[in-house]
């Protein structure tokens, strides 16, 4: 008897001692889904630049422009914020382009149009010819990183990402294009050693957008007003983001886009709003300590040989909007004719009733008499 007891407790404790142990095995494995590490950059394994973009070798923004790809965003109204060329400068000290921001009633561009509002801007590797865009520098898969110093005032955020012309395109989930955002620094205010990076797909409107996005806190302060590096690797299987070279999130969430999508930097203000992630911004105040001036160093990105057989083109991608709308309206109109059908039985089935009753209270009145 004493035996058995035993032996029961020694299977008893390998259960106990095994079953966290398993657990742990399970969640490690979660973890380690993705393999998080670094590219090697290495040429044995297929890794080539493809843009080096070092701003200390320009002494005017007019020379970037003309000699890297970046270009200004948009110029004009974004929401309630201008992007205008007048706030992207260059800082031959700094060695870096820098996206000014500030509120104001003496606002001097023809293209604004506007005297007063709130003024910032961003650059991207596409040019604009009105509302044409032509890709200056766009690639599918690789590794894409920015040497930069966020704007540290509140009501604000920078944000680097990728965007694709067919974004905009619905069905074949994400890998018809989606907009990668790389990070965006929403946390000044209340979280300033978080960081956020988001994927979006398919549109931005119901019933089709789709979107994922993670919140990681780094331990340190990302608003410090120093230099941060802000990367990504895009494999085919796997975006890998990267905050000074750690690992802060993983996803192959919408399947992973197999376009070539172009590059930006980028600043919003939404005062006193939620901006990404949840964040509230507070109102935003013009700076004379450079605390709304987002610094952008140098950006760098590679490509690697054995991506390439994964890339495909925009063109071989069909637009299942319309298809999808037909069969929403298709079902939607199914629909009403079994709720009216529906509808229809239990009116019958009321009427019957009261048939039913009526016919029964007059056979019970005539037996009555
Ligand atoms: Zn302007």
């Amino acid at each position: 008897m004493v035996k058995l007891k035993r032996i029961i407790c020694i299977i008893t404790a390998a259960i106990c001692a095994a079953l966290p142990l398993s657990l742990a095995a399970c969640r490690g494995d979660r973890k380690n889904k993705f393999d998080l590490s670094m590219p090697t950059f290495s040429k044995e394994d297929g890794w080539v630049q493809t843009m080096d973009d070092d701003f200390s070798r320009f002494s005017t923004i007019r020379e970037v422009y003309d000699n890297t790809a970046w270009k200004p965003s948009p110029h004009g109204l974004r929401k309630t914020e201008y992007w205008c060329d007048k706030m992207i400068t260059l800082d031959a000290s700094e060695g870096a382009v820098v996206i000014k921001s500030i509120k104001t009633e003496n606002h001097d561009c023809d293209v604004c149009n506007t005297k007063s509002g709130i003024f910032t801007g961003g650059i991207e590797t596409a040019d604009y010819d009105g509302d044409r865009r032509k890709e200056t520098f766009a690639q599918a898969y690789g590794y894409f990183e920015a040497e930069v110093r966020v704007p540290r005032a509140s009501g604000m955020w920078s944000a680097f990402w990728l965007q694709s012309y067919s974004v905009g395109k619905v069905g074949n989930k994400g890998r018809d294009g989606t907009e990668i955002d790389i990070y965006e620094s929403s946390f000044v205010a209340k979280n300033p050693t978080k960081t956020g990076n988001a994927l979006h797909w398919d549109a931005y409107d119901a019933p089709y957008y789709r979107m994922t996005d993670n919140v990681t806190d780094t331990g340190k302060n990302l608003y410090d007003g120093e230099y941060h590096k802000y990367s990504l690797l895009w494999a085919p299987d796997r975006y890998v983001f990267y905050v000074d070279g750690t690992p802060v999130w993983a996803s192959d969430d919408g399947g992973v886009s197999t376009v070539a999508q172009y590059l930006k930097l980028t600043v919003e203000i939404r005062e006193n709003k939620i901006g990404p992630y949840g964040q509230k911004l507070g109102g935003f105040e013009n700076s004379s300590d450079g605390s709304t001036d987002f610094s952008i160093r140098k950006v760098s990105v590679w490509q690697n040989e054995n991506f390439k057989s994964h890339i495909m083109s925009d063109g071989s991608y069909q637009d299942m909007k319309k298809t999808y709308d037909k069969a929403i309206a298709a079902a939607c109109a199914i629909g009403a004719i079994i709720a009216a059908g529906i509808v229809w039985l239990i009116v019958l089935s009321v009427k019957r009733l009261r048939k039913k009753k009526v016919a029964s209270s007059e056979i019970s009145k005539v037996s009555n008499d």
